[in-house]
């Protein structure tokens, strides 16, 4: 009687809801991890991020051995070659149920729903889990549709909060017996300059759970004041464990009410951006449009975007001549994260003031950042560009200068990233004499000129 279960994208031993239930007979089970490059490739995840959910696994390997499960690692070539190498495997090894938790996007959906067509013809069973906070068919307007607006959905959300009592679950049931050594999980290969970046992050769920219960003990409360400044270190920083699962949204909820009301509005606030996330997850779910490369909005399919090359290089190696977001995508490019005010500043720059297409940042934030999570980050992109759901209307484009000075007043942030221009007079926007002295870029594109030429082309598309 031995169970297999497979690992998608949540990688931890406890609150896993597949995990915890393949475990529940307590003969045996079997872990499994699907090594499959080109299917990491064609999601555009970064090096980064994969590495760091290896490294965690192999962390996660030693807590299963001492539960007696076992990690098997099997190859795949692309996404459409995992359901194959997993029923061979189930056919192979006399595999009892399998149990998944599941995945949002559409060809994931897909996949899941042939897989367990598949187990079926095996007459084997196929059990899906959801590790989200709720049901995405669970959350519904009072005329049983699905919210596209964030305020009501979040309102609809707490109040479940309130009915539904919260639970995570524990550790797995340990199981009789081992029945194999666990597989060596495989390194993929990484330069030395991005192994470097991956050593800011330590791995491991207790290490999670841990920063969580500090962030809860002692930052949440001036969270409110301080998320917006990013020479502040006010965040959580859990993104990467969020979005690699080695926490969950649930976790994270359950432990801020163990400790706390939510009366406080630094708690409030934190716990609304869990919202945001479980909300971006929740949006994926019921419209495959989003995972087809499309705007969430139909209306801007024929938009023109710019194609200039070298306007997009420009802004992707810190060189747009606008500190703030200079300083901005250097942090990306030097720690695999950026701040989330930044996010919506360089992805309003880059879709608004240079009019390119929203899906290029997209795919560049993807491939480099360490929390690249596809439903928040397209969120966050489309929202940018406001071709998305409950998105900034077009015609209310951020001044990243404007913002420089307000949420990074005496410019810190920026001199820490460029401190080439730590002496000019205004640090928002240096001088020309000034930049050319210093060797330091001229703006691509005149702000207010590119302001005025996007809220145009906006406006066009925007009945
Ligand atoms: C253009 C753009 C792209 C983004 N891409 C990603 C991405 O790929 N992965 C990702 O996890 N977040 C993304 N975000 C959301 C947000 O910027 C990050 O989650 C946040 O900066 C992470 O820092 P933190 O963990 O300190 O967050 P905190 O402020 O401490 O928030 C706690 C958690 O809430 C969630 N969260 C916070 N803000 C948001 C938000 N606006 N939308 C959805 N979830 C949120 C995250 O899981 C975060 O870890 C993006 C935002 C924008 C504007």
């Amino acid at each position: 009687m031995t169970n297999l279960f497979i690992f998608n994208s949540d990688f931890r031993i406890r609150d896993n809801p597949a995990l915890f239930h393949a475990a529940e007979n307590g003969e045996s089970l079997v872990a499994m991890f699907i090594h499959n490059p080109k299917k990491w490739e064609s999601h555009n995840e970064s090096d980064l991020k994969i590495a760091f959910q290896i490294d965690n696994l192999k962390n996660i390997s030693k807590g299963l051995a001492e539960l007696n499960i076992s990690l098997k690692v099997i190859h795949a070539e692309g996404i459409g070659d995992e359901n194959k190498k997993i029923v061979e495997y189930v056919k192979n090894n006399n595999i009892n149920e399998v149990f998944i938790n599941k995945e949002y996007g559409i060809n994931e959906i897909n996949r899941d729903q042939n897989l367990e067509k598949e187990i079926a013809n095996l007459n084997k069973k196929l059990n899906s889990f959801d590790s989200s906070v709720f049901l995405p068919e669970s959350i519904k307007t009072q005329s049983d549709t699905f919210f596209k607006v964030f305020t009501p959905y979040s309102r609809a959300f707490r109040s479940k909060l309130l009915t539904k009592k919260l639970e995570v679950l524990g550790l797995p049931k340990k199981q009789k017996k081992k029945i194999q050594e666990s597989d060596e999980v495989e390194n993929i290969s990484i330069s030395a300059e991005r192994k470097k970046i991956l050593e800011l992050y330590l791995i491991g769920e207790e290490y999670a759970l841990d920063k969580l219960d500090k962030f809860i003990d002692h930052k949440i409360h001036s969270y409110k004041e301080k998320r917006d400044y990013p020479a502040i270190d006010g965040t959580s920083s859990l993104s990467p464990y969020l979005s690699s699962g080695v926490l969950s949204s649930r976790q994270c909820l359950f432990k801020v009410f163990e400790k706390l009301s939510e009366e406080e509005e630094g708690i409030k606030t934190w716990v609304n951006e869990i919202i945001w996330r479980e909300f971006y997850k929740y949006i994926l779910f019921h419209n495959p449009r989003v995972s087809k490369n499309l705007s969430f909005s139909e209306k801007y399919d024929d938009f023109l975007w710019s194609d200039n090359q070298d306007h997009f290089i420009a802004w992707s190696k810190g060189k747009t001549g606008v500190p703030i977001i200079d300083a901005a995508m250097r942090q990306l490019n030097s720690t695999g994260w950026m701040h989330n005010r930044l996010r919506m500043i360089v992805a309003m720059y880059l879709s608004k003031n240079l009019l390119i297409d929203w899906r290029k940042g997209e795919k560049y934030f993807m491939q480099n950042l360490i929390d690249g999570d596809f439903a928040s980050n397209n969120g966050g992109w489309q929202w940018s560009a406001s071709t998305g759901v409950d998105a900034a209307p077009y015609f209310r484009i951020f001044n990243p200068i404007t913002q420089s000075e307000k949420f990074d007043k005496k410019g810190d942030f920026i001199k820490n990233w460029i401190p080439e221009i730590s002496s000019v007079k205004n640090i928002h926007d240096p001088s020309t004499d000034e930049r050319n002295d210093l060797g330091y870029s001229n703006h691509l594109v005149d702000l207010k000129e590119s302001r005025k030429k996007a809220i145009e082309a906006f406006s066009k598309f925007s009945k």
